[in-house]
């Protein structure tokens, strides 16, 4: 069911209280290294400021497990955001309290406050119902443009739209937008591209993907508990023992259901271990002898991924194809990431580290849409439902047909 969104309603002088994903990475000085998450939720920023109202801003940074930690708190976050706005924000050190409810009341249309760190109360990631309410009496409306934590059900996050009207922000809805195109109405060929280390946080995409995509390329270490599962050596290669069945389960799958096919690597570059200016060589899929370990895709591999994508009409990516962090390990995934670049196809990349080898090589601009919520991604294209998604109000039929809402008296809407 579609939800509300900021567009649908009225927020000339409300106090609007927005959910944002502002869990930046921080370097060792404690400055931020990336924005990219602060940037995205501009538009909604400064739409609701547009239209009148006040602007309270809350969201979690880190994992400070439910207790205060000084280089965690969101002073970095209120600069960078003051820096980028060229206005004001009144960074507050704590996001409940009376200290807390005093400033908000007395803000006036067009001032911003950010709150503090939300995980600083163990109660936000209890979902306490006392703590989600304390947050929700400090706003009007409630505008969640978290997508990065809409897989989460915490209290800024779900518990907080129980008691307000609730809507999605900007960076939300067309996160949903395009990830529910490729879930719902992909053009087709539709192919996914997956690696990185772990099959088991892939597994619940791999078993959904098989219904929808006409072809799913694996690499990185997750390739080789599928290739162990077809019976091949993998010499010293990350592979996880326990998913080798469920791994069996899906190639059975996929080769039973016959609309989708997929792809293993057919040779590797090898070395004795993981570390910069080893040894490498390329070797066949089944040539991994037993000292070595697998830690990047080969030139036929490389070939064959190359030729797939440029057959397909969409594409998600996520995940890298070898250790991507060592230059001698990175050719795969980079050449995967400038092949994406060039595509014709809509291309959809989600995932902390293929995100980061498309800024290495400076190639953002040229993907179709990059996902700001890794997990989240992955959770939604499983299928699930996610709980921040679900929590906020679903927009009435005369909403949809053009009559505005106006949230008169501001009752919950479900
Ligand atoms: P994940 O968090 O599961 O997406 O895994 C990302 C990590 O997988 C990166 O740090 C990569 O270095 C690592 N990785 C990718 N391919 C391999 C491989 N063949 N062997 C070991 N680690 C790998």
């Amino acid at each position: 069911m579609e939800k509300l969104s900021i567009e649908d309603i009225e927020l000339k002088d409300k106090k609007v209280l927005m959910r944002v994903d502002f869990n930046v990475p921080l370097n060792k000085e404690g400055k931020i290294s990336d924005d990219t998450r602060i940037r995205a939720s501009l538009p909604s920023i400064k739409y609701i400021l547009d239209k009148g109202a006040s602007l309270i801003l809350i969201s979690h940074l880190g994992r400070p497990k439910g207790k205060v930690v000084e280089e965690l708190r969101m002073n970095p976050v209120a600069h960078r955001l003051e820096e980028i706005l060229q206005k004001r924000v009144l960074k507050l050190n704590d996001c409940v309290g009376e200290k807390v409810r005093e400033t908000i009341e007395k803000m006036e249309k067009g001032d911003i406050v950010l709150l503090e760190n939300t995980r600083f109360h163990k109660e936000e990631e209890e979902n306490d119902p006392h703590f989600a309410k304390e947050l929700a009496d400090l706003g009007d409306i409630f505008v969640n443009d978290a997508f990065g934590t809409a897989h989460r059900s915490h209290a800024s996050t779900v518990g907080v739209a129980k008691f307000l009207p609730s809507a999605m922000g900007f960076l939300m809805k067309k996160e949903i937008k395009v990830l529910g195109k490729i879930l719902t109405s992909p053009d087709v060929p539709f192919i996914a591209i997956l690696g990185g280390a772990k099959v088991s946080d892939k597994i619940g995409l791999l078993c959904n993907l098989l219904d929808k995509c006409e072809s799913i390329l694996i690499g990185g270490a997750m390739s080789y508990t599928f290739l162990k599962a077809k019976g091949i050596d993998v010499g010293k290669s990350l592979w996880e023992k326990n998913k080798i069945d469920e791994a069996k389960r899906i190639l059975e799958d996929a080769h039973r259901n016959k609309r989708c096919k997929i792809f293993l690597p057919l040779d590797h570059i090898v070395a004795k271990k993981a570390e910069e200016e080893i040894d490498t060589k390329s070797v066949k899929q089944n040539g991994i002898s037993s000292d070595y370990m697998a830690l990047d895709i080969g030139p036929e591999t490389i070939k064959l991924f190359k030729r797939i994508i440029n057959e397909a009409k969409t594409i998600f990516w996520n995940g890298p194809m070898g250790v991507f962090e060592i230059k001698e390990f990175a050719k795969g995934t980079e050449a995967i990431a400038k092949e994406l670049a060039n595509s014709k196809a809509s291309v959809v990349v989600g995932g902390g580290d293929s995100i980061a080898v498309l800024k290495r090589l400076d190639l953002e601009d040229k993907i179709t849409f990059i996902s700001t919520g890794g997990g989240a991604s992955l959770k939604f294209l499983e299928g699930r439902v996610l709980p921040g998604v679900e929590a906020i109000n679903v927009k009435r039929e005369r909403q949809k047909t053009g009559l505005k809402n106006r949230i008169k008296g501001l009752k919950k809407q479900d």
